[in-house]
């Protein structure tokens, strides 16, 4: 079948990502996007909101009315320097981290109907024709109730998108062949969690006893050392949410997390899966840019 999109010569994506807000893709993905980007391949990201209900590092670069707007410029920054070429935008609004006020504005993606994300999702899965899916696990690695959400309804995306009896008539219904979770050691993040500047302060007690997923759950450990300096620039483009200050110090959160240069992912079975040993672009991530050994958590 051949839709407009292949008429016009636009071919599927090779890895999508589905997150929720600025920042999220570069924290876990930076390093597999230059990765993607080395190897030609083609990738995409679905950003669910612009981060509005972030921190503003320093009040000269938003106010609480400006920040989405400055996010969003933040992070087309950030993708031009991964090259990421298509970034889509879902527009809801950020929910704000657990129990804050925000968590009650109408707009946020969490008191969206989730029929209304899904749809969004799935045409735009069709659309996009990706072979790799990534999006958040279900303890949304901290528990960010948008993280939460949209790694729930992104990972049921993936699967209604190929079902031909769900919306018929909008576009082809498209298969993808592998899905996986954006995944943060537990060990690695309590570790974090214990440090003065802590970006988990201020998340509940059950939150940081449900940090990342433990490291033996996770299936793709990439070594993307290569590109911690690029990674380093890239997550500096989130000008209002990362103080460029904090790579210098090792024991800063920020320095803790880079100093591993190890990005994590979960692969989770589809159900049209026959034994998950597809070759995809994270399977051939890992084969070559190595972590065919576990690193050594601390
Ligand atoms: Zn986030």
């Amino acid at each position: 079948m051949t839709t407009a999109d292949e008429r016009l010569g636009n071919p599927p994506v090779d890895i999508l990502w589905i997150l929720a807000h600025p920042d999220d893709e570069s924290f876990g993905s930076a390093g597999t996007m230059a990765w993607a980007r080395e190897r030609g391949l083609r990738t995409a990201y679905i950003c669910a909101t612009r981060g509005e209900a972030g921190q503003i590092r320093e009040s000269r670069l938003a106010t609480p009315d400006t920040l989405g707007a400055v996010r969003e410029q933040e992070l087309r920054e950030a993708m031009s320097l991964v090259g990421v070429s298509e970034l889509r935008l879902l527009g809801f609004r950020d929910s704000g981290m657990e129990n804050t006020d925000d968590n009650h504005n109408p707009m946020a993606l969490i008191n969206q109907p989730p029929e209304t994300i899904l749809t969004h999702l799935v045409g735009h899965i069709r659309d996009l024709r990706p072979a790799t899916v990534v999006t958040f696990g279900s303890e949304g690695v901290y528990g960010h109730p948008d993280h939460v959400m949209i790694g729930k309804i992104a990972a049921r995306a993936v699967e209604l998108a190929a079902d031909d009896n769900w919306l018929p008539d909008m576009l082809q219904p498209w298969r993808a062949d592998a899905l996986y979770f954006s995944a943060a050691p537990r060990e690695r993040l309590k570790a974090m969690a214990a440090l003065p500047d802590s970006p988990f302060g201020q998340i509940s007690e059950r939150s940081r006893n449900n940090l990342g997923i433990p490291s033996s759950e996770i299936t793709h450990w990439l070594d993307v050392s290569r590109w911690v300096d690029l990674k380093k620039q890239v997550l500096g483009s989130h000008h209002t949410q990362v103080d460029p200050e904090a790579f210098l110090n090792p024991d800063s959160p920020m320095a803790q997390r880079l100093l591993h240069a190890f990005e994590q992912y979960q692969r989770r079975p589809l159900p049209w899966d026959v034994d998950m040993e597809t070759e995809d672009a994270l399977e051939r991530a890992r084969s070559e840019i190595g972590a065919k050994e576990v690193p050594g958590i601390t």
